[in-house]
């Protein structure tokens, strides 16, 4: 009787589970099947099921990732699971593959790699199914409306047009399509509209291919564009779409998606977080007419579960997303388009630190699938891969349509008067543009108003009491305030120092320029957008609104403004201070500010009319400016990638940062310098030949009351650094002082901080 046997696996069968269990611990952890099970039931367990398990005193629910016969522990000391969620894997084999890749190559630990990438209903138990869409349809009484019924209420009318042409309008669409709930309200309680629960829709019911529209008639690099992607579609390979703002690669995308879709397969497009707005979707869905899955940070955890099945399941032919839209299980893997790829938000920052771009290559060539990564500004790595003949380098040199780019002018202000920022040339400019009835963008990275509130008598500045940082001066609410932790307080009257009342607000932020414009232009609207302009829910779209109807006005923004967005009247991009980000001590700032600034210069002259970007700096003759201002982005590029190479800097190398942090301000170097310790004595016995540098302190040594510090290790070879973290971090694990901090590895860290 097989039945006899179930609990003493290492006879019959392979019959240990091993599980990715969510704990801080980079291990798995090995099951006996539940109680009773026959050996039928244990044959029938496949790799992606989820199972429930006790784990210490809690129950938790783990990931299945393979049966093994034996296990590293005695059999007798292994407990059964509880009982198994899935009557099928949850993942395809291919994504199981992808978690378990990264976790290895993040040095992360699976169980929580799994709990990060799966949907929160799914973490927590609930069923893998589909449940009914709620949707909005017109009533008999609604189909009888005509135009004029509604002519004084344009956002009613503006639904009622949405389900003539498309039948429905699912409730989960409403956040995404940024339809009004009021005007829903009102439709509904007129009787106009009704509310209907539908059966969940099934995959390959619309009919993909003929629910495309025409797209527009491709220039010759677009089509060359195209034509070498969908010739790839059938294996692996990555591109890079190198194309100036405004070259039309998005239009690139839409037709390579167009041969995707004939295909009958599926698409997923990742965009950075900044640019998943209305208008993004809008664009795909005014194209296709087929089922579109978005998963933006809005979603309720029942929409993120369903727009996760609908992939899965194959209901879904394009997927759009965020960063971590990129783990999305689909059933007919078509095309992976990452748009905007030099964008940080593909790094995530904490916990699970992966990049999105990274893994969405490796994820590409699991599934056996064509990889497109576009930008105007490349990174540094990409660039160097498609130059290296890795990646096809696909380029889009001039912009799509009429509008011509705009010229870059440096602005050498070594010799000028600034007035709160601005030279008088400049002023002078953005007069005669303003005049002209065109609209001007002035760009500057720091919200607040100032940067530092400084004692003119002692030289005291007001800082964070937390972080080793200044307070920002906010003058709209008239605080102090940390960007690094938010702490807020008052503005001192007088200096706690000398008790002098000279104090002053020093540097500029976007709420003193728009002080002082409102000043200077009095008859010229003044528009500010920051993420403080911008903290409710509309704010954002009214103050776009307002740009879009075209009137002349003076537009102030942080990086919020560089991207995504298109500005047809703007004609004159001032940037006011180049030379900060230039000369960062990180090693990406001019990467970085390079990119931030042909971004911002992008917003400019769209639509017929030539745009002018203005860059003040008291460097103007910096080499490497000159080449950005006159040779282009490409040129620079490949200027800074033979600084990297001489300097053996990334592509060049690959680096790990070890941080750790503490409340005591020792902690942390103390423990890092033993890893140190452990690091060169493993270096020494594998003959890795890693470097290893530091504990330093952090650039920023304290936040949020901890302190902070790092360890840097550098390599030429990716596998000598592999090797030598899969070594160190399970004996970091261990380490008793490894309780009395808070540390964390970061495989290609993107920032320094
Ligand atoms: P990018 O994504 O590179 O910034 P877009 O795809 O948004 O560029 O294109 C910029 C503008 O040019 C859009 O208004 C788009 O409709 C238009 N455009 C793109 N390709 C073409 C084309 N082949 N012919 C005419 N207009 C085009
Ligand atoms: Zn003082
Ligand atoms: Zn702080």
């Amino acid at each position: 009787m097989p039945e006899q046997h179930a609990n003493r696996p290492h006879e019959a069968f392979a019959a240990i589970l091993r599980l990715a269990v969510p704990s801080p611990l980079r291990r798995t952890f090995d099951y006996l099947p539940p109680q009773g099970y026959s050996s039928t039931q244990v044959a029938e367990l496949k790799p992606g099921m989820r199972v429930r398990v006790p784990f210490g005193s809690r129950t938790l629910i783990g990931v299945l990732l393979s049966l093994e016969a034996e296990s590293t522990v005695t059999v007798e000391k292994l407990r059964p699971a509880l009982e198994v969620l899935d009557a099928e894997p949850l993942l395809p084999p291919s994504l199981l593959e992808l978690y378990l890749w990264s976790a290895q190559y993040y040095q992360h630990p699976p169980g929580d790699v799994f709990h990060t990438m799966l949907p929160a209903l799914l973490r927590q138990g609930n069923r893998a199914e589909r449940p009914g869409r709620k949707v909005w349809q017109l009533s008999e009484t609604g189909q009888q409306l005509t135009d004029e019924d509604l002519r004084r209420a344009p956002r009613q009318r503006e639904i009622v047009e949405f389900l003539r042409e498309h039948g429905a309008l699912d409730k989960s669409a409403v956040t995404e399509l940024d339809i009004s709930a009021s005007a829903l309200i009102a439709l509904q309680a007129n009787g106009f509209i009704v509310m209907e629960e539908r059966p969940p829709p099934v995959a390959g019911v619309q009919g993909t291919a003929h629910a495309v529209r025409q797209g527009l008639t491709l220039n010759a690099e677009q089509e060359s564009a195209v034509s070498t992607i969908v010739a790839c579609l059938d294996h692996f390979q990555c591109h890079l779409l190198d194309g100036i703002t405004g070259s039309g690669k998005t239009e690139v995308y839409l037709q390579v998606i167009a041969a995707v879709l004939a295909q009958g397969r599926q698409a997923l497009v990742l965009v950075p977080e900044i640019s998943l707005t209305p208008q993004t979707i809008a664009r795909f869905r005014q194209r296709f007419q087929c089922r579109i899955a978005v998963l933006h940070s809005r979603l309720t955890d029942s929409e993120r579960l369903n727009a996760w099945l609908e992939a899965r399941d194959g209901v879904a032919d394009i997927v759009i997303g965020t960063r971590s839209a990129l783990f999305t299980p689909l059933q007919r893997p078509g095309i992976l388009i990452l748009d905007e790829e030099h964008d940080s938000s593909f790094k995530q920052q904490d916990g699970f630190r992966y990049s999105a771009r990274d893994l969405g290559i490796v994820r590409a060539r699991t599934e056996d699938i064509s990889i497109v990564l576009g930008s105007a500004t490349p990174s540094l790595e990409s660039l160097h891969n498609a130059l290296s003949g890795r990646y096809t380098h696909l380029h889009l040199r001039g912009r799509a349509g009429e509008a011509n780019p705009p010229a870059l002018r440096l602005l050498d202000t070594t010799h000028e008067v600034l007035t709160e920022g601005f030279s008088g040339i400049l002023l002078q400019q953005m007069r005669e543009h303003l005049a002209r009835g065109n609209q001007v963008l002035v760009f500057i990275n720091r919200r607040g108003f100032a940067p530092t509130l400084q004692c003119a008598d002692c030289g005291w500045v007001a800082e964070c009491t937390h972080c080793a940082a200044r307070m920002t001066l906010h003058r709209t609410q008239a605080h102090l305030r940390c960007h690094h932790c938010d702490a807020r307080r008052p503005v001192d009257r007088f200096c706690p120092l000398c008790k002098s009342r000279n104090l002053q607000a020093l540097g500029l932020g976007t709420q003193r320029i728009e002080q002082f414009l409102e000043e200077q232009f009095a008859d010229t609207r003044v528009l500010r957008v920051d993420r403080d302009s911008t903290r409710r829910k509309n704010d954002l779209d009214v103050l776009l609104n307002e740009v879009h109807q075209g009137k002349p006005c003076l537009l102030i923004g942080t990086q919020m403004l560089a991207k995504g967005h298109h500005f047809p009247a703007v004609t004159l991009v001032a940037i006011l201070d180049a030379d900060a980000g230039l000369f960062s001590a990180d090693f990406r700032g001019q990467e970085h500010t390079a990119q931030l600034l042909m971004q911002v210069a992008g917003r400019a002259g769209r639509a017929g009319a030539p745009g002018e970007v203005v860059i003040q700096t008291r460097h103007a003759s910096h080499q490497t400016l000159q080449t950005l201002v006159t040779e282009g982005y490409g040129a620079f590029a490949r200027s800074l990638l033979e600084e990297r190479r001489a300097a053996g800097m990334p592509p060049f190398s690959h680096l790990a940062l070890l941080r750790a942090e503490a409340v005591s301000a020792k902690a942390p170097e103390e423990f890092l310098a033993q890893v140190r310790e452990l690091a060169g004595e493993l270096n020494a016995q594998m003959g890795s030949g890693v470097q290893i540098l530091g504990p330093l302190p952090s650039p920023m040594e304290k936040r949020h009351n901890r302190f902070r510090a790092q360890l840097l290790l550098q390599s030429p070879q990716r596998p000598a650094l592999q090797q030598l973290l899969t070594a160190l971090c399970p004996l970091l694990e261990a380490h008793k002082s490894s309780r009395s901090v808070r540390w964390s590895v970061d495989v290609d860290p993107q920032d320094m901080i």
